[in-house]
């Protein structure tokens, strides 16, 4: 069997959820088992929804759920055949209701909690999963709607839920493989999941990647394709270059690293199932299916480029801890990462000297808590709205003056850089620059490493490995070790 996950825009309207419906036809043989987003902008409509009404404004909640009521029974309209229709009417008309009650609830107590939050988000992929099943009944696919909420089994961290991996394998072995021996075409929302006492849980934005994961990890899957709006894994944000280019093939420990780094395509935990089952996993465009986008596996051939891509995360903070009394104290970097465990604060670099530690760390978490509590060992210094720059290749640690080079075009477009780290991964050397230099720096990063097909390949053709160039040498790079101390 495959699982195939469609995002948002593959689901956006009538149109989009027939491509899709082309698509699956086209890999019947192959037993898919199809994982579906909310339709495109729903989920952020949600969120509106939810803060409008803890704002006591219950108009512009009610509104707004007016707009996404209308979207969905368009598509229904357009997509599932009269009978069935009136079902299926009737179910979007209850989950509406109880979103009603729920926006009402919130704003009289004008208070929203994160099982409350899990509720409202969770309507989006309820009612898309609904509707894809309906419409593909309609075009004559035996599709049957299967509750993720009662199979993808977490724990109870609302809006960032973590698989219980054992029980959700037992009750997806319990109730996919009957349908699929019966060629019956499995329906499943992403992102929304259920604790074992059957709370609805949602595992973070973007999470419908990481659902297709795990049930594709639980079932042994063949494969997993995420279809998307992009032609597959690009070199870089196509946001921010137009002329990003596709890669065919990336290994999984390269896809993770941008992943996680900022390449929205794939939600960061995705490949960890995969991983571990070594399933391949394959990024498609939902508007060009010939195109064979970009494969995720375990071994790929080695890049013919020094870089494989470049992806930036923005939004982060650099916290600074300066105390000269470190000096030759052990047990100091300890207690300040006792501090941040406290607090359940991920780090994502860290860079030290004799007397300071910088580290770098995403604001979602209890910065206004943790600063206290580190002031209590040094000088402390907030940096907000930076942005951390990520370029990801095999064997850059073996490559000469691989990070010389990063640093002379980062100077040639006058971009200062306030944190590196090189050498904590093999793949990796990654920066930390201002959030609002994060386009010209990716752009003339890529325009160096990426040059457009045809130009000269020099720049980026990979020199022969060979022992730390002087230029890493002069500027002291930091290896980076989340949480470890060197
Ligand atoms: P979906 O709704 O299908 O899950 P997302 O919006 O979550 O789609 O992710 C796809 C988007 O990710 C693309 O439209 C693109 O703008 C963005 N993106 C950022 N970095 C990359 C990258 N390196 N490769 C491809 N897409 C990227
Ligand atoms: N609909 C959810 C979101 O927008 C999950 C997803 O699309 O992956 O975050
Ligand atoms: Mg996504």
């Amino acid at each position: 069997m495959i699982v195939m996950k469609f995002g948002g825009t593959s689901v956006e309207d009538a149109k989009a959820i027939q491509r899709v419906a082309q698509i699956v036809q086209g890999r019947l043989k192959r037993g898919p088992v199809i994982v579906v987003s909310a339709m495109a902008g729903v989920t952020d409509a949600l969120v509106r929804m939810a803060s409008a009404a803890a704002d006591g404004e219950l108009d512009v909640a009610i509104a707004e759920l007016a707009k996404v009521r209308a979207r969905h029974l368009q598509a229904a309209e357009e997509l599932v055949k009269v009978e069935p229709r009136k079902q299926l009417l009737a179910k979007f008309d209850e989950n509406f209701a109880a979103l009603d009650t729920l926006l009402r609830g919130v704003a009289a107590i004008g208070e929203l909690s994160a099982r409350t939050t899990d509720l409202v988000l969770s309507v989006g992929e309820v009612q898309s999963s609904l509707l894809v099943t309906a419409a593909f009944q309609s075009f004559g696919l035996a599709a049957e709607h299967v509750d993720s909420r009662e199979v993808v089994v977490t724990d109870a961290t609302h809006k960032s839920a973590q698989p219980l991996l054992e029980l959700t394998t037992e009750r997806l072995k319990d109730s996919l493989p009957a349908l699929l021996a019966k060629s019956r075409v499995p329906v499943m929302g992403g992102f929304i999941a259920g604790t074992a006492d059957g709370e609805t849980t949602t595992l973070g934005r973007g999470g419908s990647d990481y659902s297709a994961a795990i049930i594709g990890a639980a079932l042994s899957a063949e494969a997993i394709e995420i279809w998307t709006d992009v032609e597959g894994m690009l070199t870089t944000d196509p946001r921010i270059c137009a002329d990003a280019q596709r890669i065919r093939t990336i290994s999984f420990d390269e896809a993770a690293e941008l992943a996680y780094f900022g390449a929205k395509v794939l939600h960061p935990a995705t490949l960890l199932p995969a991983v571990e089952r070594d399933i391949p996993v394959y990024v498609l465009n939902s508007r060009k299916p010939r195109s064979t986008g970009t494969c995720i596996r375990s071994k790929v051939p080695p890049s013919k480029t020094t870089f494989r891509a470049i992806a930036a995360k923005k939004g982060s903070t650099v916290i600074n801890l300066r105390a000269p009394r470190m000096l030759f104290a052990s047990g100091f970097l300890k207690s300040m990462f006792d501090v941040l465990e406290r607090h359940r604060c991920p780090v994502d670099l860290v860079s030290t000297s004799e007397v300071s530690v910088s580290l770098v760390v995403d604001p979602s978490h209890d910065v206004a808590g943790i600063v206290p509590e580190l002031k209590q060992l040094g000088e402390v210094e907030v940096e907000p709205h930076k942005a951390i720059v990520c370029l990801v290749g095999k064997d850059i640690r073996g490559t000469v003056g691989i990070a010389a080079s990063v640093f002379a075009v980062l100077a040639q477009a006058g971009v200062n850089i306030h944190m590196i780290s090189q050498g904590a991964s093999e793949i990796n050397i990654s920066v930390v620059i201002d959030e609002d230099a994060v386009p010209k720096a990716v752009q003339h990063l890529h325009a160096h490493f990426f040059p457009a097909q045809g130009e000269s390949e020099d720049v980026n053709r990979r020199k022969p490995s060979g022992a730390s160039g002087r230029a890493e040498k002069v500027i002291g790079l930091v290896a980076a070790s989340a949480g470890g101390e060197e």
